[in-house]
């Protein structure tokens, strides 16, 4: 239904997050008004967000003209055009939602299949739900048995097979989940940053396991360095078929730089590749890509498979997946924040992303003259910064890193989470990746 509604042959096209119509009217997320895209006037430098923005627009035009006789008629038209699309947004938006609901309510009756479930765990019964396709702010659960309890996350390219994977895990070692139900996550605020992830639970012999799967790149980014979601391990998955992308650098970046130390690999998408020279040379290409960005890429597990396979219950695939959570098991370790002394410090390295103006943010980028507020929790600084050489501006939605100059010191220490405050609102949200001053 989903389909048709997106690729209608119509005029009209619909939004498929508000499931409001887009292309010949587009209406402000927080208005619900139509806006005049191409006439909205947003002020450089401080956002306010109680700023109009949609002056110019047919209705407000039409308000302004209190008698309705002076209204000519072809205002009439655009106005009872509009009013029908509203009308058809909400019925959209109602049947999406309810569609939405249909699914989880059926997902989440779905029956644990015990003869695929590993009988390391017997008690997974009873410990273990799962957190999918609810809408929720309450993503994680806190685990309260016996075992070792490892926050990871998949993360790596998309389409590399990140959610394939994190339903063959919970298959194999949990309550099974389709990555259908993964992949409609719901979306979660905290930290002042919105996103949308899943939270699943599977459990080994030795560990359990909390585990985040994310539908986009920016859902890995944003909450990984707003300190919203904070890991002790991640199982980075690399398609065999593509190898390292763009998006598999930015996250082994942004995991050194929340301070995960440790890693897992999974090469994805095997069994479309049937020459084990070019498997050796993507093999030797992720470990080189993990020295670089400074984990142990001599003795990060490998291990080459297809989720997808295992899902479909072929033996070997289902083997490798057991090799993987073994690996996980001997290779991950706490994230026991263990990276030094919180010391006064004026000038600091960090890596932040710049929240959207959807996210409550800024509605324009800044340049290298912006002076923010630097808020830790307990103390707040007015700063400067310094953008990377050839970066003149920065974009919302944004994530980047720069030097943070302080006004007045505040303590920090490598890896702690702040705020970039403006006029009240969070514009960013970052992470410290060093001690300059
Ligand atoms: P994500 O964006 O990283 O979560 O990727 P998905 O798990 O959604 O997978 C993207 C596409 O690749 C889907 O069509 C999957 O069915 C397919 N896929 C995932 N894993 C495998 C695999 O091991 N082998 C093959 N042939 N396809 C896979
Ligand atoms: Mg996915």
């Amino acid at each position: 239904m989903d389909n048709n509604l997106n690729n209608n042959n119509n005029n009209i096209n619909f939004d498929p997050m508000t499931g409001q119509p887009i292309n010949n009217v587009n209406f402000d997320p927080m208005t619900g008004l139509p806006v005049n895209n191409g006439n909205i006037q947003q002020p450089t430098g401080i956002v306010n967000q109680q700023e109009p923005v949609v002056q110019n627009t047919p209705v407000q035009q039409m308000n302004g003209v209190v008698q309705e006789s002076v209204v000519p008629k072809k205002n009439n038209t655009i106005f009872i055009v509009i009013a029908v699309l509203v009308v058809v947004a909400i019925v959209v938006g109602i049947l999406l939602l309810g569609g939405k609901k249909d699914k989880a309510n059926v997902n989440n009756t779905e029956i644990n299949n015990n003869q695929t479930n590993n009988n390391e765990s017997n008690n997974t019964e009873n410990n273990i739900e799962t957190n999918v396709g609810n809408s929720s702010d309450l993503v994680e659960k806190e685990y309260t048995g016996d075992k070792q309890n490892l926050y990871v996350a998949t993360v790596g390219h998309v389409d590399h097979g990140k959610t394939t994977l994190t339903s063959a895990l919970t298959k194999l070692y949990g309550k099974y989940v389709s990555s259908d139900v993964i992949s409609s996550s719901p979306e979660v605020k905290k930290e002042g940053v919105v996103y949308n992830a899943s939270f699943l639970e599977y459990e080994s012999n030795s560990n359990h396991y909390s585990h985040y799967d994310m539908p986009s790149n920016a859902d890995i980014i944003k909450s990984l360095l707003s300190g919203s979601v904070r890991l002790d391990g991640a199982i980075l998955v690399v398609s065999a078929t593509d190898g390292p992308m763009a998006q598999t650098r930015e996250h082994l970046r942004v995991l050194k730089n929340v301070g995960v130390s440790k890693i897992v690999v999974y090469m994805s998408k095997c069994d479309m590749i049937d020459d084990q020279d070019l498997l050796n040379l993507v093999e030797m290409e992720i470990r080189d890509l993990i020295n670089e960005y400074g984990f142990d890429g001599d003795n990060t597990p490998v291990v080459r498979g297809s989720a997808l396979k295992a899902l479909e219950g072929d033996k070997n695939e289902v083997e490798n997946i057991r090799k993987l959570v073994n690996m996980m098991d001997k290779w991950l370790i706490k994230n026991n924040d263990n990276s030094g002394k919180a010391v006064a410090s004026t000038k600091l390295g960090v890596e932040v992303y710049v929240l959207t103006k959807e996210e409550g943010g800024r509605h324009t980028p800044f340049f290298a003259g912006y002076r923010p507020v630097v808020s830790n929790g307990s103390e707040k600084e007015s700063a400067s910064i310094t953008l990377p050489e050839g970066v003149e501006m920065v974009m919302p939605g944004d994530y980047i890193d720069m030097t943070v100059t302080l006004d007045k010191a505040m303590t920090f220490k490598k890896g702690d989470y702040f705020k970039f405050m403006e006029g009240g609102i969070i514009t960013a949200v970052g992470v410290v990746n060093s001690i300059i001053e």
